[in-house]
């Protein structure tokens, strides 16, 4: 073992020891940061518009001062156009941004992340982990779950203190490992009291929780006990393999604290059926079954407003449940041509990511040589069931938070973030309701809001400058910004909402991580120079 490689032999790495032992190494490491500005002693950011991430709207003019990375005064100065005289605002900082003009949110929680996945290392040279952590940083990603921590916990668990630390340039982690108990992917759980043990070790290690794929109901119940008694919080993604001996709604009475994307849910709403319709030919090792089918749970499911709906959101709000859709990774399911040809791509899609991406690899999530007309007409229908439950959901008091699963189907980190945001929006949320879903709620759901999460006195200056609302027009906060005509010369323009991101009280220049991840993709991009990228 060199200095470079964590040690792998323990609870928490039996997925990156499976995948090494195939070729498939875990992705490298952050560099020592090079960008950002701080932490500061003080920094102000002076006359600034609020949108402070609780669900209550813009107030201005304020000035915000920060010490040593966190946030120590919130000062209203005047009146909306007219500030108050020097004298009477606060002292002045070593560093200071005037905001006057600009809109302040808390930063975004991405609350389904995976930084990197080895499984790319099969298409060509794997990204880093900087162009993953510095895409998440210009589009204003200061925090995410990392949903399996497949690199291995002990990598997760350096990234995380070294970010900690702003020895690198990279959002706060939160490390979930994976719960390996399903025969699929890989299973060396047998028995309650071995998931007990495991979970356990999982805690001494230090992971923040537990990302679940199912396991039999047994295992399952006996490992969420053990979680509640650990203190560790966790996520299902209820796979196929698992789901009909327990949809959400079973696990969420056992003590889970959220759902990952949707399955499990149409199951907890079936009323005429337990198991979802397959054909004969049916095969969950195939991508395009496994899509395609998926697309049809919905409508299998009981509908809107009937009895069986009513009952099944009461009780989830009773239990206090969350759910964490990932709109955005299934986009393409619905619009391949959409999320295949995105603006984005060409700039900012690295060379291994692209090709992991078409179908001819035959890895996760590349299922297009089958993809029809008849798929895509399923998967909009699915989503409008989804969403609507979703939405009502969240208007009847549950908690939704946003999480993008970037890294497969035509999904590019940090873009994929703010579709989330987009689709959140079309489910029925109000702009304002996305940002509360992708700040307070999202630090809610990982336990850390009373340190991120709102722009409040004592807690971390996790902050987005924007030079305009983000609230006007979420396309403003992609990396290659919204098209827009200047009436003055008449010319398109592609503005971008974000200018900072502050992590921790380092300021991070966007245009200058954008510089930096165009560059990476472009060395990608030379060591693989037939890649066809429309
Ligand atoms: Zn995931």
């Amino acid at each position: 073992m060199t200095a470079h490689q964590d040690d792998t032999s323990g609870v928490g790495e039996e997925r990156i020891r499976k995948l090494n032992a195939a070729g498939m190494p875990a992705l490298e490491k952050a560099r020592d940061r090079d960008r950002g500005a701080g932490p500061f002693k003080r920094m102000v950011l002076r006359g600034a518009t609020i949108i402070d991430g609780t669900g209550a709207p813009p107030w201005s003019p304020a000035d915000i001062v920060v010490e040593d990375g966190r946030i120590v005064a919130i000062e209203k100065v005047g009146l909306p156009r007219k500030l108050a005289a020097d004298a009477r605002r606060p002292a002045a900082g070593d560093h200071e941004i005037d905001c006057r003009g600009k809109f302040v949110t808390p930063g975004f929680i991405d609350c389904h992340a995976h930084i990197g996945v080895p499984y790319h290392a099969l298409s060509g040279p794997m990204a880093p982990a900087d162009y993953v952590f510095k895409l998440w940083l210009a589009h204003g990603v200061t925090t995410v779950r990392e949903m399996g921590s497949f690199n291995g916990l002990g990598w997760t668990l350096d990234q995380k203190a070294r970010s900690q630390a702003n020895e690198i340039a990279a959002p706060r982690i939160l490390a979930y490992s994976y719960f390996p108990a399903v025969n699929d992917m890989l299973k060396i759980i047998h028995t309650p009291d071995q998931g007990r043990e495991w979970l356990r070790a999982l805690k001494a290690r230090g992971a923040d929780g537990v990302k679940f794929f199912g396991a039999p109901p047994a295992i399952m119940e006996a490992a969420l006990d053990e979680c509640r008694t650990l203190g560790l919080r966790s996520g299902c993604h209820h796979a196929q393999q698992a789901v009909t001996r327990m949809s959400t709604m079973t696990s969420a009475r056992w003590g889970l604290t959220s759902q990952e994307h949707y399955y499990g849910l149409a199951e907890s709403l079936f009323e005429n059926r337990i198991i979802q319709d397959y054909t004969p030919d049916y095969d969950y090792g195939d991508e395009y079954f496994r899509f395609s089918f998926a697309g049809q749970t919905f409508r299998q499911a009981a509908q809107p407003g009937s009895a069986k709906w009513n009952d099944v959101m009461d009780e989830f709000l009773e239990l206090g449940f969350t759910f964490v859709p990932t709109f955005s990774i299934y986009d393409a399911n619905r619009d391949l041509m959409r999320t295949r040809r995105a603006d984005w791509h060409r700039d900012y899609t690295y060379a291994s990511l692209w090709n992991f991406y078409q179908p001819d690899g035959g890895g996760h999530g590349s299922y297009w040589h089958r993809w029809s007309t008849t798929n895509e007409v399923d998967w909009k229908q699915n989503y409008r069931l989804w969403m609507q439950f979703i939405n009502e959901f969240k208007n009847r008091g549950g908690r939704v938070c946003t999480g993008s699963d970037s890294g497969f189907i035509f999904q590019t980190f940090g873009f994929g973030y703010i579709r989330e945001l987009e689709l959140l929006q079309e489910a029925g949320f109000t702009p304002l309701e996305v940002l509360r879903a992708a700040t307070i709620q999202g630090a809610e759901l990982l336990d850390i809001d009373d340190e991120v999460g709102s722009i409040e006195v004592g807690k971390a200056a996790d902050l987005l400058i924007h030079d305009q609302n983000p609230l006007a027009d979420f396309k403003l906060l992609y990396g290659t910004g919204a098209m827009r005509l200047n009436q003055e010369n008449n010319k398109v323009e592609w503005p971008r909402a974000l200018r900072y991101t502050i992590r921790n009280g380092v300021v991070y220049d966007v245009d200058e991580l954008l510089a930096d991840i165009r560059e990476m993709v472009a060395e990608s991009r030379a060591a693989s120079p037939e890649l066809p990228v429309p």
